[in-house]
């Protein structure tokens, strides 16, 4: 038998509903899979954590984190959280940072039967998750970001050769596994020294994959080539804001933000994050679609099973993953989506396909 240590952070806003949804498919989904053990780890983050331990990411969390083999992070509110955190990197970016989670990979694939924008799009988006325009998180000490004089404002967006190498490794190896294809994007021809050596670095890595087709666009030009002709992208890598932007695109024209997934890959660890945020809108009233945060917990243990040469693993994933397409082509939706399910209705029509 295997073993696997997993932890849940709820977070904020819809956190709750959506990670109880997303922990009841997979427990269920365990139950066919006698030959897999999970040891559960809960851990507190966001308001719950500044409440219980008075910090939204009490110290004890990180080492707990390093003793997993892979955690699911629900989403956080902090721009909500007091005065006294609002300087603070915020507990993803925290974690993030901590565990050099450098890849943020952010698929979007259309399903059959799903109300969507467009007709096909299957791609995937290779974030750089660690500089660039990120304030909280391009520096090792202080923040990006400046106010030097009332009504001045200064930001400083950090680019290195060693990130860039690193995600555009990541994006070419995963371009081998799919369509062979990869989209660089950048805006180098105003920032140029900047998003250039992202595109330069790219292209160099690209060299080493001969059989991977390669091009690149400008920022803005890729937002309108994905809306008119988004089924012709495989593999899209690019840099930390613009992969932000562009995914919040690519998930709504796939179905809608909350059906959006994602994985925060390092070389060792892996966290599963739903590429939305805490949407306090809707928080507490039980009609959050708990897809996105599914497709990341798919997401992870696909790369555990890999990681730890375990079919069994792989095969819990693709069941999660199959049950969750079959239940949103039979028209079991939420209303982000149109329809009618609650939350807990949703994760039951998909326990029910498992
Ligand atoms: P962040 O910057 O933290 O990612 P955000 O400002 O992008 O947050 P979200 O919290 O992602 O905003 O919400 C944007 C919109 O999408 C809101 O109207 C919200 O209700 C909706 N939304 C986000 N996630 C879901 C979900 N899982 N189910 C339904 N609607 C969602």
């Amino acid at each position: 038998m295997t073993s696997y240590r997993i932890a849940a952070l709820n977070g904020d806003g819809i956190g709750p509903e959506i990670t109880q949804a997303t922990l009841a498919v997979l427990k269920a989904a365990l139950k066919n899979h006698p030959e897999l053990q999970i040891e559960w780890l809960r851990l507190p983050m966001g308001f719950e954590a500044i409440e219980s331990h008075g910090h939204p990411l009490p110290s004890f969390v990180l080492p707990e984190l390093q003793n997993c083999h892979g955690w699911i992070l629900g989403p956080h509110d902090c721009a909500a959280y007091p005065e006294e955190f609002q300087s603070e990197l915020n507990p993803s970016g925290t974690i993030r940072k901590h565990f050099d989670l450098y890849a943020n990979l952010r698929p979007a694939r259309k399903i059959p039967g799903l109300p969507s924008v467009v007709e096909a799009i299957d791609l995937v988006i290779a974030r750089e998750n660690t500089e660039g325009f990120y304030a909280d998180r391009n520096m090792h000490w202080g923040t990006g970001e400046f106010l030097p004089v009332p009504g001045v404002a200064l930001a400083v967006g950090v680019f290195t050769e060693k990130a860039a190498e690193r995600i555009a490794h990541t994006a070419f190896q995963l371009a081998r596994s799919r369509r062979n294809h990869v989209s660089i994007v950048h805006k180098a021809n105003v920032l140029r020294a900047t998003t250039g050596l992202f595109l330069k670095t790219c292209r160099r890595v690209g060299e080493q994959y001969p059989q991977v087709r390669v091009e690149d666009y400008h920022i803005d030009a890729m937002a309108a080539h994905l809306v008119r002709r988004p089924a012709e992208f495989d593999v899209i890598v690019t840099t930390n804001m613009f992969g932000d932007i562009l995914s919040d695109l690519t998930a709504e024209l796939a179905g809608s933000l909350g059906t959006g997934g994602s994985v925060n890959a390092g070389d060792r660890h892996t966290m599963a994050q739903a590429i939305h945020g805490g949407a306090p809108d809707i928080a507490g009233k039980g009609v959050a679609n708990p897809t996105g945060l599914l497709r990341s917990s798919v997401l992870l243990f696909q790369r555990l099973a890999r990681q730890h040469d375990d079919p069994g693993l792989e095969a819990l994933a693709n069941t999660v993953d199959q049950a969750l397409d079959t239940t949103l082509t039979s028209g079991v939706h939420t209303p982000d989506l149109g329809g009618t399910a609650s939350t807990n209705e949703f994760a039951q029509a998909v326990i029910a396909r498992l």
